[in-house]
Parts: C-alpha cells; sequence; structure tokens
C-alpha cells in the first residue's frame, strides 16, 4: 500500500516521526508521497527524504498559503518564471515525483482579487507541468469546474485530485481527462454519502490511496492526529464500498500509484 498525500513533514509528527514509519512498514505501507506546501517548506523535505528511502516529495504551493507569496506576479507568465525558476534545484532529485499541492479552493478566498491569484498560480503550475510532462497533486474544493477547465485548456492527462469529494459526474469527467482521485478519510463517514457513490461509480484503476494526515481523519478517530498508518482501513472502506475483495483494492491502487508517480 502506498499513501499517495501525507504531511509527514509537519510539526504534528516531530515526536514520533521514526516510529510511524516503522509501524507503517510493518502494516505494509511501502511509500508514503509528502507534498510540498510552500516554497520555505520545500527546502526542509530534503533531509527528510534523504533520510528515509521509503518517501518521495512534490514540490508546489498550496492555494491556503498565497498570502505568503506576495513574490508571485499576478501576471501568468512572470509567475509562472518566478516558480519554475524556485522549483528547479527540486526538481532534479530522485526523489522528486510531482508538481503540486496546488490548485484552488473557491471558500478560501475572500474577494475576486484572492480568488482570480489563486487562478493565476494553479495555472502556473499548470504550465510547468505541460513543460516538463510532470505529474500534478491537485487540491480542488468547490472548484472542480475550474480547475477541469485548465487541465483541458493545457493538454494535461497526468496527476491526482487529492482527498476528492464530489459527484460521480466530476470524478468520471476527471478520471476522462486522465486524472486519478484521492480516497481518504472523507469516504469512511456514512454522511458522505455522494463521495462515496462517486468512488462507488468509479473504476479501481481510477483511485488511489491518501490520509492527507495529519488532517483529515477517518470516521471514529474525530479530533485525533491522522496518520499514514490508517491507509489499511481506509483500503477496506474502500473494498466495501465497491464490493470487491480488499486484496485486489490495494493490489490495483498499488499500481495506479507507482505509475502515476513514476515510482520503482
Ligand atoms: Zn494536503
Amino acid at each position: 500500500m502506498i499513501d499517495s498525500h501525507c504531511h509527514l513533514d509537519f510539526d504534528d509528527f516531530n515526536s514520533d516521526r521514526e516510529e510511524v514509519l516503522e509501524r507503517c512498514r510493518h502494516l505494509g505501507v511501502t511509500h508514503v508521497v509528502v507534498p510540498g506546501v510552500s516554497m520555505a517548506q520545500w527546502r526542509c523535505l530534503i533531509p527528510l527524504v534523504n533520510q528515509y528511502a521509503q518517501l518521495r516529495f512534490s514540490v508546489g504551493v498550496h492555494p491556503w498559503f498565497l498570502d505568503d507569496y506576495t513574490c508571485l506576479s499576478s501576471e501568468l507568465f512572470r509567475c509562472k518564471a518566478l516558480l519554475l525558476a524556485a522549483m528547479q534545484p527540486f526538481l532534479s532529485h530522485r526523489q522528486c515525483c510531482a508538481l503540486g499541492e496546488c490548485g484552488l479552493d473557491k471558500p478560501k478566498a475572500s474577494n475576486q482579487a484572492e480568488w482570480l491569484q489563486q487562478q493565476v498560480v494553479f495555472e502556473a503550475h499548470c504550465l510547468i507541468a505541460q513543460q516538463l510532462n510532470l505529474p500534478l497533486i491537485i487540491h480542488s474544493v468547490k472548484s472542480h469546474d475550474v480547475v477541469l477547465k485548465y487541465l483541458k485548456q493545457y493538454g494535461l492527462t497526468r496527476g491526482v485530485i487529492h482527498a476528492f469529494h464530489g459527484s460521480a459526474e466530476q470524478a468520471l469527467a476527471f478520471y476522462k481527462q486522465g486524472f486519478l482521485l484521492g480516497a481518504g478519510g472523507g469516504i469512511t463517514y456514512e454522511r458522505a454519502r455522494k463521495t462515496r457513490a462517486a468512488f462507488a461509480a468509479l473504476p479501481l484503476e481510477a483511485v488511489v490511496l491518501e490520509t492527507d494526515a495529519p488532517s483529515m481523519p477517518v470516521s471514529g478517530r474525530q479530533g485525533e492526529r491522522n496518520s499514514p498508518e490508517c491507509i489499511p482501513g481506509i483500503a477496506t472502506h474502500l473494498a466495501g464500498i465497491k464490493g470487491d475483495d480488499v486484496e485486489h483494492v490495494v493490489h490495483q491502487t498499488r499500481h495506479n500509484t507507482l505509475s502515476l508517480f513514476g515510482i520503482n
């Protein structure tokens, strides 16, 4: 099994990161992908991934952290140039496997200017993904139509909509574009009917497992720190939703994740 999205570098894991990874190994979670979220954080990821061979990482600017980047221009091509120059030293690292976490989060934008700036920064990531042919790790909250519009505009066909929440129609539209959908703690809640129906409708080839730890705890563990150790439980839930056996879910989602990120 692979946790395709886990913020293992966050302070929440400072006291026991080593033990968490050790327990993951025993549970059969062989790889963990740690997404980049801000330029300052990319640098901190390097010593971490150098220490643990089972980690992969990506570089991107998360839509929640745009305030830190007054340096990022509101002009698209200037923004792309600045972003690419900052990413360049990290892209050649052998454990760097994607661009992101980037994307759009409409409710986080408090006005139209912020919403437009989110789009410029996301579009800049799209331009870089197109130029370098790298998969994208996308955060999309109440923004699926706009995200899909940009993926189509730039002909992007590789990546993941992480922690997907939405309808079966939206999920299938992303999959038709070539994107995979991240199934995490959200699917373990009975009340998440629409999202569970979406994962039921998708072919297993379209799905990767993730925790988004330390956020998004699974049902029954609200208020606790989430952990990549929860991946086997999410696989079991997904198997239940799909009426499939766990072994098949584990095998296929692992294959999907390895080929998406070029992990061998
Ligand atoms: Zn995340």
